[in-house]
């Protein structure tokens, strides 16, 4: 097991003249799986290639257990990288596919079988040694190449949205087998995706990543619940900013011209027919049923407002009058930036 210390990294790419990564830094308990959110592009792939040795940070540094990894051979550095796609080798069976890293090594054989017997067992697949990978199904196949990342007993785990191309339900069940896998092994983890429900799943801690650092590190259900930051609260899924006065503000205002600025959840926002204490009229402009809840777009002043209230909720037509309420005790203070 092994902590991580990623220090200040500045990277730009020879050909880029804007920086991807300008003062990245975070660290990772040992044994805690963390996860790093952010938009596409904002860089989370780079930090992976710099971590791996892929790619070299301009400046900044990363160590494990306190010492520098800058200076180590990529393949000696024990971080191991699961993508998207599974890339298995298709001509290779699972049992080789799996043992890759550990032939390489110089691993004994009898070592090796049982090191792929171990392994299929942990991934829920035991028995498939003999498959090729166009067999596999493609959640069977994120789970060999979870299995081949780990059969080394890396120092870390780096995945770079894993589950991003599975369907939901076999997404669901591989972010409960690596949540389990993860607790079992103990080993210290890094969960990259740009999916805010994923990252919340799939981690204690949560990193979010814009503009090439890190603006805000916490548990998942406080960075949901009260993010700090206006560019936080928005990847929250926060829409609606109210002023200083916590108040609905004046028409046509932009939210960053409010001097003290306070947020709230879509899901504490009401729409109803009658006004309470923090109101302001407005007209639904769609009502859309979601199953557990009902979500609401109601135009105020020249935008419009985002809500969800869970079933049972009344469906407004297109067009009613409606007063969208905002519950004082559910505001609070975000930061400009
Ligand atoms: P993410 O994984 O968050 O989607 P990436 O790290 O892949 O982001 O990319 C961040 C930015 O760096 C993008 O603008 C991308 O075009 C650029 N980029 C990534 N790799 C390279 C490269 N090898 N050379 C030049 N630019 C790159
Ligand atoms: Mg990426």
């Amino acid at each position: 097991m092994t902590a991580v210390n990623i220090l200040s990294l500045h990277k730009t790419y020879p050909n880029q003249s804007a920086p991807v990564l300008t003062d990245f830094s975070l660290s990772i308990n040992n044994g805690e799986m963390i996860a790093l959110l952010g938009p596409s592009r904002s860089g989370k792939s780079t930090l992976l290639k710099l971590i791996t040795g892929i790619e070299r940070p301009d400046s900044g540094d990363i160590q494990f257990d306190g010492s520098s990894i800058l200076n180590i051979d990529p393949n000696k550095r024990g971080a191991v990288l699961m993508f998207q796609k599974s890339y298995l080798f298709p001509f290779l069976n699972v049992a080789e596919n799996i043992s890759f890293g550990l032939k390489v090594q110089g691993v004994s054989s009898e070592t090796i079988g049982a090191e792929v017997k171990r392994m299929l067992d942990l991934i829920g697949l035991p028995g498939i040694e003999k498959r090729k990978p166009g067999q596999l199904s493609g959640g069977e196949g994120q789970r060999v190449a979870l299995a081949r990342a780990l059969v080394t007993n890396p120092k870390l785990l780096l995945l770079d949205e894993p589950l991003s191309s599975l369907d939901t339900s076999v997404r669901m069940n591989l972010q409960e087998a690596i949540r389990d896998i993860q607790r079992e092994l103990g080993v210290t983890t890094m969960f990259v995706t740009h999916d805010l429900g994923e990252a919340m799943a799939m981690s204690y801690r949560m990193a979010l990543l814009l503009n090439g650092e890190i603006v805000a590190l916490d548990r998942p259900e406080n960075l949901f619940h009260h993010p700090r930051s206006l560019a936080a609260a928005k990847f929250m899924g926060v829409s609606t900013f109210l002023n200083g006065n916590q108040v609905w503000g004046p028409k046509e205002a932009e939210v960053e011209s409010y001097k003290k600025l306070y947020a709230i959840r879509p899901e504490h926002i009401l729409v109803q027919k009658e006004a309470s204490e923090n109101s302001v009229e407005g007209v639904v402009s769609d009502c859309i049923f979601r199953g557990e809840y009902v979500e609401y777009q109601v135009a105020v002043d020249g935008t419009t407002v985002r809500a969800q209230m869970p079933m049972p909720a009344t469906m407004f037509p297109h067009g009613e009058r409606v007063y969208v309420n905002f519950p004082r005790q559910y505001l609070f203070e975000v930061s400009h930036r």
